[in-house]
């Protein structure tokens, strides 16, 4: 993987970019996700490990996986009345340019602005959420830009066709009426069984929370919810995907929680697989 150093580079279309996007002034019960990007960088990078997918491909070989660095985020600038407008407009600067995108939040409420900015360039996009909350309050607390709202803002707004949930197991009468209200498809985790695929006609975009894994096999994370998927189910769902990966997003890695860093270490493994998978998805042509 590349390291890109000077921000004003132009990619090739079909540049595989990964970004960092350190926030978590949304976050409702802890700080500290806004640690993770650089902890999953150094999971991916370290000794202990390779670059390969289990596909045999190899990152390290791939001119055109390239690291962009973090968002530029100054605290209390990032959020105003429309979401973030900074997070939004860089990830739009990516996409103008023909790359695509794999984010490294952050809380969850990064995924809002990041789809605001996939819309324009994908107007029949696909959501592939996984998670054990459905994040579809109104508000939380008053905020309505909470990382436990960003689905009710994206459904909200009409900027996904679909929006497919997987390894929910919170839902309350709030948010099962807004995934009613919203026409979201919620697989809950209690259906789940393990070899499911999820089928999809059009581009998707994979939007991974940590805690859709069990606390056992991702205790780096802010709300510990049993009862997950263990990491090979997570593998199973990206590298079986049967449709075009455009984009994703690794979110709610809470380093300041997790033991001996093996929560790191899963969400470089998910970002190695999806990468993968995005990268062998080079037919796809945007706005089709
Ligand atoms: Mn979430
Ligand atoms: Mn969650």
């Amino acid at each position: 993987m590349r390291r890109l150093h000077n921000q004003h580079e132009q990619f090739e279309p079909g540049t595989l970019t990964v970004v960092g996007i350190p926030s978590d002034e949304n976050s409702s019960f802890l700080r500290g996700v806004a640690l993770a990007p650089n902890r999953i960088r150094e999971a991916l990078l370290s000794g202990a490990s390779n670059l390969c997918a289990e596909d045999g491909s190899d990152l390290s070989q791939i001119p055109q996986f390239v690291d962009v660095g973090d968002l530029d985020l100054p605290f209390g600038e990032v959020w105003d009345t429309s979401g973030s407008p900074r997070i939004e407009a860089g990830i739009s600067k990516l996409l103008n340019q023909g790359a695509r995108v794999i984010s490294l939040g952050g809380d969850h409420a990064v995924t809002y602005p990041i789809i605001k900015a996939y819309a324009a360039h994908y107007p029949q996009l696909n959501i592939l959420h996984l998670d054990a909350h459905p994040d579809l309050y109104d508000e939380l607390d008053g905020n309505r830009f909470s990382h436990a709202c960003p689905f009710a803002r994206i459904m909200e707004e009409k900027l996904a066709a679909r929006l497919v949930q997987v390894g929910i197991r919170t839902l309350n009468q709030h948010q099962r009426q807004q995934a009613n209200r919203f026409s979201v498809e919620i697989i809950e985790m209690r259906d789940w069984h393990q070899g499911m695929t999820v089928e999809f006609d059009g581009p998707v975009y994979l939007s991974l929370d940590l805690d859709a894994l069990d606390p056992a096999y991702a205790p780096g994370v802010s709300h510990h919810e049993p009862g997950g998927f263990t990491t090979r189910d997570v593998l199973h769902i990206i590298q079986n995907l049967n449709a075009p990966l455009v984009g994703a997003d690794i979110v709610e890695l809470n380093p300041t929680r997790d033991l001996v860093g093996i929560t790191a270490v899963t969400a470089a493994k998910f970002l190695k697989e999806i990468a993968t998978k995005m990268l062998n998805t080079k037919d796809y042509h945007e706005k089709t």
